[in-house]
C-alpha cells in the first residue's frame, strides 16, 4: 500500500504527523493507498520551506519565470495522460473528462505565460514640474491554495500558475481524498526547472487548513470547496490578515424558454447534468422548463439520458462512479426525499447496472420531475447525477427562482429570442452566465467565479482578478534633484 506524503523543498516529506486517510479507487471500492494528514508542526515546516524560497523568486526576472513557465506547459502537455490516469484512480471521472479538466487548466498556464504584459504598471511624466509617477505590482509571498476533491488538477491550476508567474510560492493543500495529482504536478515544476521551494504540497484535513489560515508567513489564500467550509476558510483567513478568496458550492439553473431548439436544450441538460457524475461546480442540477413545453422537454431529455452508459471507462462508458460510497449514498437519499416529498421519479439511477466492479460507488443518471423549490433535492446542493425539473409558467417565475437562491455560480438560459436572453443576462444574480450554452466556464484570459454564498471575497479566479489577487501595487512618485525645487514647504503636495 503506497503513502502518498508531501512535497516540500523540491522532494518527498514524510512529516511528523502519523495520521493517515484512506484513499480509494471509486470504480473498484478498494484502498489504493494512505495519505498523510499533516499536523500543524508540518504545516510550518511547508510554509517555512515557501518562506525561504520567495525572496530569490521574488527577484528572479520576468524571463526567466515565463522559462519556467513556457516548459512546464510542453511537459505538461506531451503528459498530461500520466496525470489523467491519475485523475480516474483517485476521482472516478472517466479518462475523457480528467484530460478536459487538465487541458482547462493548461489555458492558465499559457495565460500565465503572458506575465511581463500582465504585470506591467502605467507611468506618468511630469505629473508635477519635474515629478514622475508610475505604479508596479509586486508579488505578496507565499500563497496557500486550498482546494477540492471534484478538479484534482484543474482547480489548483486555476491559481498557481498566475501565482507563480508572478513571484509568488506556493503551498497546495489538495483533497485528501484525491491527493496524488498534486505530487505529479510538484514533480513536473521540479523537472521544468522551478527553483526548490517554490510549489510545495501539504497533505492533510482541518488541521492542516486552519494552520495555513493562522500561520504568519502565508500571505493569501485561494480557497475552493464547499459553502459553510468557504465562509469559514474566508472569516477566519481574513481575521489573521490574510487576502483569501473562497470559492464555494452552487445550483446552477438552466431556463429553458418555450422558443428555444428543445433538441439542443434536451442534449445540453443531459451533458451538464450527467457529465462527471454532476460532481461539478458548474453542473445543471436544476432545470426550469417555461410555460408548454415541459412534457416535451423531459421527454427528450429522458430518451437521451436512457442511452448513458455508467462504468469505469474500460467499455466506453459515459459516466463514472461517485467519489466515495458516502458520498454515493448521501446522493441517494436525496432522490429518495425527493420521490417522498411528490417529485415524479422518471430516471431512477438507485438501480443502474454499471460497467464495473461491483463495490464501485455507482449510481445512475437520475431524473426528477414536478420538484417544487421546497423540496430539499432543490434547496441543497446534491454534487450528483441527479436534474431536477421545476416547472413554471413564465420567465419572471424563473428569474425570480435563481435571483431567491443562496448560490450564484453558474446558470444558463436556452431560447431563440436575443431580446429574451439579453434580458436575461443583465437581470439575473449570477457570475457566471450562458446563452444556449450549459456551462459556460470562462476562458483563462476572463475570470471565473460565482456570487453570493457561492464566492466569498472580491476576487474570482485567474484572469485579470487573478493577477490583482496575487499581487499588490505600488505607487511610486519620483522627482530627481532639482535646485530650483529646493525649501522647506509644509503644506500638503499638490501639482505645480
Ligand atoms: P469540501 O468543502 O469538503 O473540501 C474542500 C477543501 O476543504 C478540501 O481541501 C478539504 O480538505 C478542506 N476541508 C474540508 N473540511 C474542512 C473543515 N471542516 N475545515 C477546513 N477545511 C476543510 O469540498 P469538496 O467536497 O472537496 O468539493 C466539493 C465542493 O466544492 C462542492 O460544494 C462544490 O460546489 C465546490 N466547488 C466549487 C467550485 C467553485 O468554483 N465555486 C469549484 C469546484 C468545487
Amino acid at each position: 500500500m503506497q503513502t502518498i506524503a508531501h512535497w516540500v523543498d523540491g522532494k518527498s516529506f514524510t512529516g511528523t504527523s502519523t495520521a493517515t486517510a484512506p484513499v480509494t479507487n471509486p470504480a473498484t471500492g478498494v484502498v489504493t493507498g494512505q495519505v498523510s494528514l499533516a499536523n500543524a508542526a508540518d504545516v510550518r515546516t511547508v510554509a517555512d520551506a515557501a518562506a525561504a524560497a520567495f525572496p530569490a523568486w521574488r527577484d528572479a526576472s520576468l524571463s526567466k519565470r515565463t522559462q519556467v513557465l513556457f516548459r512546464f506547459r510542453e511537459l505538461l502537455n506531451a503528459r498530461k495522460e500520466e496525470i489523467a490516469a491519475i485523475i480516474t484512480a483517485e476521482h472516478g471521472k472517466v479518462l475523457s473528462d480528467a484530460l478536459g479538466e487538465v487541458t482547462r487548466g493548461l489555458e492558465v498556464v499559457e495565460f500565465a505565460c503572458g506575465i511581463p504584459h500582465l504585470l506591467k504598471g502605467g507611468y506618468t511624466e511630469n505629473a508635477s514640474s519635474k515629478v514622475d509617477i508610475f505604479s508596479i505590482r509586486q508579488p505578496l509571498g507565499p500563497i496557500a491554495i486550498i482546494s477540492p476533491f471534484n478538479f484534482p488538477a484543474m482547480v489548483p491550476m486555476w491559481f498557481f500558475p498566475l501565482a507563480i508567474a508572478a513571484g509568488n510560492t506556493v503551498v497546495l493543500k489538495p483533497s485528501e481524498k484525491d491527493p496524488s495529482a498534486a505530487l505529479w504536478t510538484a514533480a513536473l515544476w521540479e523537472e521544468a526547472g522551478l527553483p526548490a521551494g517554490v510549489f510545495n504540497v501539504v497533505q492533510g484535513d482541518k488541521v492542516a487548513v486552519d494552520e495555513l489560515l493562522e500561520n504568519p508567513a502565508i500571505k493569501a489564500v485561494s480557497f475552493v470547496g464547499s459553502t459553510p467550509i468557504a465562509k469559514y476558510v474566508y472569516e477566519r483567513g481574513t481575521a489573521h490578515g490574510k487576502r483569501v478568496q473562497a470559492l464555494g458550492g452552487a445550483k446552477n439553473h438552466m431556463v429553458v424558454l418555450p422558443d428555444a431548439d428543445l433538441d439542443l436544450a434536451a442534449d445540453a441538460a443531459v451533458n451538464a447534468g450527467f457529465g462527471s457524475a454532476g460532481e461539478r461546480c458548474m453542473a445543471i442540477s436544476a432545470l426550469v422548463a417555461v410555460g408548454p413545453i415541459a412534457d416535451d422537454l423531459v421527454a427528450r431529455i429522458a430518451q437521451r439520458t436512457k442511452t448513458i452508459r455508467t462504468g469505469d471507462g474500460t467499455k466506453g462508458s459515459d459516466m463514472g462512479p461517485l467519489v466515495t460510497e458516502a458520498h454515493r449514498d448521501r446522493v441517494a437519499s436525496y432522490i429518495a426525499a425527493g420521490e417522498s416529498a411528490g417529485a415524479t421519479v422518471v430516471l431512477d439511477g438507485r438501480t443502474v447496472d454499471a460497467d464495473g466492479a461491483a463495490d464501485g460507488f455507482w449510481l445512475g443518471p437520475t431524473i426528477l420531475d414536478n420538484v417544487t423549490p421546497e423540496m430539499s433535492v432543490y434547496t441543497d446542493e446534491i454534487f450528483g447525477p441527479v436534474l431536477s425539473v421545476v416547472r413554471v409558467d413564465t420567465y419572471d417565475e424563473a428569474l425570480a427562482l435563481i435571483n431567491n437562491n443562496q448560490y450564484g455560480n453558474g446558470t444558463a438560459i436556452f431560447t431563440n429570442d436575443g431580446g429574451a436572453a439579453r434580458r436575461f443576462h443583465n437581470e439575473v444574480e449570477v457570475g457566471m452566465v450562458g446563452i444556449n450554452v450549459p456551462i459556460p466556464v470562462p476562458m483563462a484570459y476572463y475570470s471565473f467565479g460565482g456570487w453570493k454564498n457561492s464566492l466569498f471575497g472580491d476576487s474570482h479566479a485567474h484572469g485579470i482578478d487573478g493577477v490583482h489577487f496575487f499581487t499588490r501595487t505600488k505607487a511610486v512618485t519620483s522627482r530627481w534633484l532639482d535646485p530650483s525645487h529646493g525649501g522647506l514647504n509644509l503644506g500638503f503636495p499638490q501639482n505645480n
